[in-house]
This record gives C-alpha cells, structure tokens and sequence, in this order.
C-alpha cells in the first residue's frame, strides 16, 4: 500500500508545489518510489520537473473525467530514478464542471490511484488553490494531509477552513483521514516576523507541526524554470538543504516500516 498525502492550502503561493515536488524528490533520493499527482490545472508540478505541455497528452483530466487509466499517462522524471508523476493540463479546470453530475464524483481519484498502490512507497498529490472538486478528490484519496503554510503574518487565516473540511472529509468519504502535518514556508528565521508567526503556529498546532522550516530562497524561486527540483538544480543551496531534512523529518514520521514496501 503506498501512503498517500494530499498538500492541500486553499491559499495560492504558499508553497504546496514546491513542497511536493522537494519531497517528491527527498523521498526518491532516500530510495523511496514516489509519485507526484499534479492535480492543479495550472501544472506547474509538470512543468517545474520539466515537462512542457506537449510532452502531456495524457493528462489526469482523461484519468478523472474520461476514465483512463492512470497508468497511461505517468512519465518518469528523468533527472532521477524512482521519481514520477501523473501531469496535468489546463483541461483540468474543466474537470470539476464536468464532474459535478458523474457517479461517486469525489472518488474517482482514489479509485484511479487503487491500481497504482503497489507500485509506490507514496503519492503526493499537489492540490490546487480552492476546495473544490479537485481537493475533495484528493482528500478522499488520501489518508494524510500536509499543509504548507507561508511564513507571513495571516498564516493562520483560512487554516480552520481547511480543517474544517478536512474533518467533513473524514466524516464522510474518508474515515482515515488525518492531518499529517503543518510545515511552514518562505521564513526568514532571522526576523521576528518569522520568530512570532512560527511561535503562534506552534501555540495553536503543537506537535502537528515541523520542526524543519523552509527558508525563503532564491534558488528555490529559480529552480522551475530549469524544470528541476532545487535538489538537483542546487543541491548545496539552503532550500536544498532545508528539503533534504523535511523529507528525513518526513520519514521519520511516515516511514513505511521494512518488510511493507
Ligand atoms: P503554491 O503551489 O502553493 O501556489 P508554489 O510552490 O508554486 O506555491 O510557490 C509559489 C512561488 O513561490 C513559486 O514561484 C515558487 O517558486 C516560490 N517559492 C516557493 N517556496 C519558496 C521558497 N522557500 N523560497 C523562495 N521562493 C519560493
Ligand atoms: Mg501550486
């Protein structure tokens, strides 16, 4: 059984992309098989690991709405074995229209990953910026969230939305679901504006939250252009560095135990 995590934050730009295809990567480098579902139409997880959108004509749109399998449409990132993904297109911003009057319209992420279970240690699922259709998708699939939470002075608002859903999701669909984890993004550990908002966090959300902060860094902001995550595009650099212990951290707390892989 491959463990799947939702990164999920209604709020854009905080991270949730970036996140994921670091881990991604930290994961695939700690010998972890690892699959990233882009599931913003946006793609920029597609693009960040440098597939352009011809390379993509399959896509999730044709996995969720169409009914593919999702086998069909996985590429292997190339700069590093064990690291793939299942990508993304504009078209999938139709797709919470279209889904709206299918049968089980929450479910159909879950049940395209089923086959896939065996094949990955985790999936990531990068989700997009609402809580819409897509995200409640990605909720029913998974049973752990991970929320990025920019280190800004609202980090916090909009959290109990999210957790609010989060637990409507556990009601319902996915009895299983928990909160894995809040990890805090873009801190400038040398202001007090960080010091105070990472203090506040971890008031109000203790133990859900990492130890390992997530420097603001150039390279980071760089490294999608290149189509590489910033551990290959800059191995030695903070952000590397700083995702290098968030996938340890994350494995210390998720790791699949040996002899269950
Ligand atoms: P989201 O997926 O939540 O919208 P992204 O991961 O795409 O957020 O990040 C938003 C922007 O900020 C991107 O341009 C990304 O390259 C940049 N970014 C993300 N994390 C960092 C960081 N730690 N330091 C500098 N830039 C970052
Ligand atoms: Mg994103």
């Amino acid at each position: 059984m491959a463990h799947t995590v939702a990164l999920a934050n209604q709020k854009g730009g905080v991270g949730k992309t970036t996140t994921a295809l670091n881990l991604g990567a930290g994961l695939a480098l700690q010998q972890k098989r690892v699959l990233v579902v882009d599931s913003d139409p946006q793609g920029n997880a597609s693009t960040g690991l440098g597939f352009q959108r011809q390379s993509r004509n399959r896509s999730l749109y044709g996995v969720l709405v169409e009914g593919k399998a999702a086998d069909s449409a996985i590429l292997s990132f190339e700069g590093q074995p064990g690291l793939d993904l299942l990508p993304a297109t504009v078209d999938l911003a139709a797709a919470e229209l279209e889904l709206v009057d299918k049968a089980q319209r929450e479910q159909r992420l879950s049940q395209a990953l089923q086959p896939l279970q065996d094949r990955y240690d985790y999936i990531l699922i990068d989700c997009p910026p609402a809580l819409g259709l897509l995200t409640l998708n990605a909720l029913v699939a998974a049973q752990k969230v991970l929320v990025p939470l920019q280190t800004e002075f609202y980090a916090l608002e909009g959290l109990s939305h999210l957790l609010r859903t989060v637990e409507r999701v556990r009601k319902t669909a996915n009895p299983q679901l928990e909160v894995e984890g809040i990890v805090l993004t873009m801190a400038d550990p040398r202001t007090r504006l960080t010091q105070q908002v990472e203090q506040d966090v971890r008031a109000h959300l203790g133990g859900r939250v990492y130890q390992t902060l997530i420097p603001r860094n150039v390279r980071i902001s760089e490294a999608p252009s290149h189509g590489l995550p910033i551990l290959d595009y800059d191995p030695q650099s903070l952000g590397a560095l700083a995702y290098r212990a968030l996938s340890q951290e994350f494995l210390h707390r998720n790791g699949v135990p040996h002899g269950q892989q």
